[in-house]
């Protein structure tokens, strides 16, 4: 309201061109249809206003709309409820995206029409021109309400394009400096066992060896390297394609047994290693087929099973199975150096890792836990990582859909 006196007062709008405006209100009344028609004609000139306003309803309510608008010019009565109303007019004119130059020369063809109106019909010649100028001046009033309605919804849009603008400018820098990091890392990560395998054939090459079986450990230490190298290379190629959206799954039906068997071949020699003992706590009669990609399946069990030994010095990694509601749960629980509670909620974002130093010492892409919380989703399961903190063991549960025609039976 302060606003609007303040508009009264630079367009000097005063009680006597508020009683004039209530005088005219009688002679103007039956021209407003007209003057309705004056907009419309506006209208074809502005393609953008034309695109608005070209279903029949629309123009009906325009229609109304504008004598309402026309009828309120003359009432006398210019209060919130006034200065509201041509806010609102504004208002719409945004949400419609009607342009504000079609506004303006619309109501620059009304102000030329009502001169008509009042000089053909007021023959008074002092009122008559009182009634121009008190007219000029509501009409200036009104444009003046819903421009700045027109502006200030603008500048509110704009201000909150502008603020997911830089929330997003944010979150890119953010994610583009966690893969800066990531680039760093992962290089090392790819350094390290490259560096030992040329490290190793070097020494074979140079004929430092003694004996043959000093020559195949060393090759073996390098073969060992270098599928460490591999692993690496192929949780990246698998992030990248999962970033794509260009990672591929080819579900079926499928026994778990066969695959926890292989898994568990490939994981115990690495326990025995360090005295951890890996066990098997699964009931066989008790596993249904599932479904999923068995490929990908096993790919995420060998993550899981190798994490909880590798980050395991003693004690032991107890693997599990449990029906749960259409699904079959994994339970992977290990009594190794677990992690601080803080830490967990980010393991499964990408290029996240615990703590650099920790993983250095146990080594790893830190992809692991990403791939195979994207691969279990992608098969429909849920999985989950609980620890009581550091020192306290860690637990990752996982789920599969149990196939529905074993559901049925
Ligand atoms: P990687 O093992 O290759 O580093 P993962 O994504 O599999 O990558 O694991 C991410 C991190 O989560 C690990 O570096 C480790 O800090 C932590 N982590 C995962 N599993 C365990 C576990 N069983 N016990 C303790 N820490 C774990």
């Amino acid at each position: 309201m302060e606003n609007f006196l303040e508009i009264q007062r630079y367009i000097n709008f005063t009680e006597q061109d508020v009683a004039i405006l209530k005088r005219l209100a009688p002679i103007m009344q039956p021209h407003l249809p007209k003057m309705a028609e004056r907009f419309y004609s506006e209208i074809p000139k502005h393609p953008e206003a034309f695109k608005v306003f070209r279903e029949p309803e629309q123009i009906d309510r325009l229609r109304r709309s504008l004598q309402r608008w026309g009828t309120e010019l003359f009432t006398g009565v210019y209060d919130e409820k006034y200065v509201q109303q041509r806010y609102q007019i504004g208002h719409i004119h945004v949400q419609i995206h009607l342009p504000q130059k079609y506004v303006i020369s619309a109501m620059a063809l009304v102000r030329e029409y009502f001169h008509q109106v009042i000089n053909q019909e007021i023959d008074d010649a002092p009122f008559r021109m009182q009634a121009n100028i008190s007219m000029d001046k509501i009409l200036d009033i009104d444009l003046n309400l819903m421009c700045e309605a027109y502006f200030s919804t603008s500048m509110q849009a704009l201000r909150e394009i502008n603020q997911q603008l830089e929330e997003a400018n944010r979150r890119l820098h953010e994610a583009s400096e966690v893969k800066s990091e990531f680039l760093a890392r992962t290089s090392h990560e790819l350094r390290t066992p490259l560096s030992s395998i040329l490290g190793f054939i070097r020494l074979v090459v140079d004929g430092v060896c003694q004996t043959r079986e000093e020559e195949m450990d060393l090759l073996n230490d390098a073969f060992q390297a270098a599928e460490h190298l591999l692993s690496i290379v192929n949780d990246l190629l698998d992030v990248a394609r999962i970033e794509a959206g260009k990672l591929e799954m080819q579900p079926r039906p499928f026994e778990v047994r066969p695959i926890l068997r292989q898994v568990f071949a490939l994981t115990t020699l690495q326990a025995e290693q360090k005295s951890v003992q890996l066990k098997d706590g699964t009931d066989p009669i008790k596993l249904p087929r599932v479904w999923g990609d068995p490929e990908r399946f096993k790919q995420v069990l060998i993550n899981i099973i190798g994490n909880a030994v590798k980050f395991t010095d003693h004690g032991q990694v107890m693997v599990s199975t449990r029906l749960d509601d259409g699904y079959l749960q994994f339970e992977v629980k290990d009594t190794g150096i677990g992690i601080a509670k803080e830490k967990q909620a980010e393991l499964f974002e990408k290029f996240k890792q615990v703590d650099t130093s920790l993983t250095r010492r146990y080594g790893g892409s830190g992809l692991g836990l990403v791939i195979s919380k994207h691969l279990v989703e992608r098969m429909g399961g849920k999985i989950e990582l609980h620890s009581e903190g550091l020192g306290f063991g860690t637990t990752v549960t996982f789920t599969i859909p149990i196939h529905p025609k074993y559901l049925d039976s």
